[in-house]
């Protein structure tokens, strides 16, 4: 009877962990007797090395550090997530997820440089150098009842839970296996090896209820079937055309996040697409659907993005405000167009553009500030890529951001949105020695074609096929 009653004081049940000194300590398990009714528990199923093939060569040390660390003082420890599934599939994943029993609190007292984050889903940052694992306490089951939206939008996540709770709460079963470095063992709860062998994301669960509790889900499936080149399973899908709307309670910042993964997840030509043919762009980018529709808008967005896709598959960096320009570029040129139309004067209306894009996108895509600063200068830059007159071109050189100016200019020329000629003679400019670029401005001066005054020949303006709204010059007239 006293030993009985021991071990059940003593035993490790759900949610259970242990302190630093070995002391069972209760984790904050909630009312989970109310666990929605679209999620039930699955035994894994257990795949041995022979079966997984997993190459341990392509997990982190850090990611195993941690996993060790945490599992000698007696915690469960997985990676887990999308860095199993890209292992699975052979691919070095970008980065880390561990799950554990831990609280946040005994994870953090583990590592030297470990810090708690987030408040409605806190979880624990252990870095090393620049190697960040992001660290998290095994979460219990939805609770049918309270902190949600009125559509349903779960709001707070801090129930710890059991590791078949934490599995069924992810999202598509390919997500939802945990790696085990020690034994080299996966642990499968939804049939992930079977669904991943047959290239398919399926939803965990009642795919209506899940995308309820968080919209971002439907975006997440369009962005993993683009990366992945996985198929939707049909019940997966089905849901999403009539539930689209659901994105416009998603707070502005993190739909950014999520826009921001998407296109630079290799695959965001592909994603774009994905996300039109779901009919989920409305609520992303209100101006999307017009930026896709636009005939001239669409050939350009089709180059810089195949052009990003084309950057992350060859490791190089990518700048966000960049992307953004790109994605935002016809909306300002039009709203430029049409200002200059109306009489207005060509810089200050570029300025008015800008800032009247940006609200709008403000309203529904936070875009942060440090992006809008880059993205403005970018395109503040473009008219002045039309005056190569004097010292200017020489001071525009040494201006920070006047690579990716050049870069986006020469993105426009691509698509006959501004001058290929000008726009090989910036880059002449910009990558020759210094003797040579006043060369090239004293030979602008001579030639018949120079614009020394300002804009680009009417000569070569006139034998450029008129194009559609939005696709031709910007507003050119005089520079003011
Ligand atoms: P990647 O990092 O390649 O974009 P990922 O699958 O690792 O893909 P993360 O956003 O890093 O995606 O999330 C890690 C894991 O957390 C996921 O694999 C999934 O198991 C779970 N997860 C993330 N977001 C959600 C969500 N909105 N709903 C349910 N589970 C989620
Ligand atoms: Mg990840």
């Amino acid at each position: 009877m006293i030993r009985k009653f021991f071990k059940r004081m003593f035993a490790k049940p759900a949610g259970l962990g242990k302190d630093n000194a070995g002391k069972p300590t209760h984790l904050n398990l909630g009312s989970r007797n109310k666990a929605a009714a679209s999620y039930t528990v699955h035994k894994p199923k257990v795949w041995g090395v022979a079966e997984h093939k997993i190459d341990r060569r392509l997990v982190s040390h850090n990611a195993i550090r941690v996993c060790e660390t945490l599992q000698a003082k007696g915690y469960k420890a997985f990676v887990v997530g999308g860095a199993v599934r890209d292992l699975l599939l052979g691919m070095r994943p970008k980065d880390f997820d561990v799950a554990t029993d831990a609280s946040p609190e005994q994870t953090q007292r583990l590592f030297r440089r470990a810090r708690i984050i987030g408040r409605r889903f806190q979880i624990v940052h252990v870095m090393f150098g620049p190697e960040t694992i992001e660290t998290s306490t095994f979460r219990a089951l939805t609770t049918g009842n309270s902190d949600t939206d009125e559509h349903g939008r779960v709001l707070r996540d801090n129930e710890f839970g059991r590791q078949d709770e934490d599995a069924s709460r992810r999202d598509f079963t390919v997500n939802a296996m945990y790696y085990d470095p020690s034994t080299e063992t996966v642990w499968d709860y939804h049939h992930g090896m079977e669904d991943l062998r047959a290239k398919t994301l399926r939803m965990i669960g009642e795919p209506a209820v899940r995308y309820r509790e968080d919209p971002v889900r439907m975006l997440r499936v369009v962005r993993f079937a683009a990366k992945l080149n996985f198929n939707i399973e049909p019940a997966t899908y089905a849901p999403i055309a009539s539930m689209s709307d659901l994105l416009r309670n998603v707070p502005a910042s993190r739909l950014f996040d999520e826009m921001l993964k998407l296109l630079m997840s290799g695959s965001a030509l592909a994603c774009l697409k994905g996300l039109r043919q779901a009919g989920l762009h409305h609520g992303v980018f209100p101006l999307l659907d017009a930026i896709l529709e636009d005939e001239a808008g669409e050939a350009f967005l089709t180059e810089a993005l195949a052009r990003t896709d084309r950057r992350v598959h060859e490791g190089k960096p990518l700048s966000p405000g960049f992307l953004f320009a790109c994605l935002l570029w016809h909306l300002v040129l039009e709203n430029w167009e049409k200002r200059v139309k109306a009489g207005e004067v060509k810089f200050p209306a570029l300025f008015a553009a800008m800032d009247e894009v940006l609200a709008e996108q403000a309203e529904r895509t936070a875009i942060p500030r440090r992006l809008t600063g880059d993205m403005r200068e970018i395109w503040a830059f473009q008219p002045r890529f039309e005056k190569r007159a004097g010292k200017a071109p020489f001071r525009m050189l040494e201006q920070q951001k006047f690579r990716a100016a050049l870069d986006f200019f020469e993105l426009r020329a691509l698509v006959g949105n501004a001058d290929p000629e000008l726009a090989r003679w910036w880059r002449e400019f910009s990558d020759g020695e210094s003797s040579n670029r006043q060369a090239l401005l004293d030979k602008l001066r001579g030639s018949p074609q120079g614009d020394a005054g300002g804009t680009s020949s009417k000569k070569r303006r006139r034998r450029r096929k008129p194009k559609a709204a939005g696709a031709g010059q910007p507003p050119s007239g005089e520079a003011q």
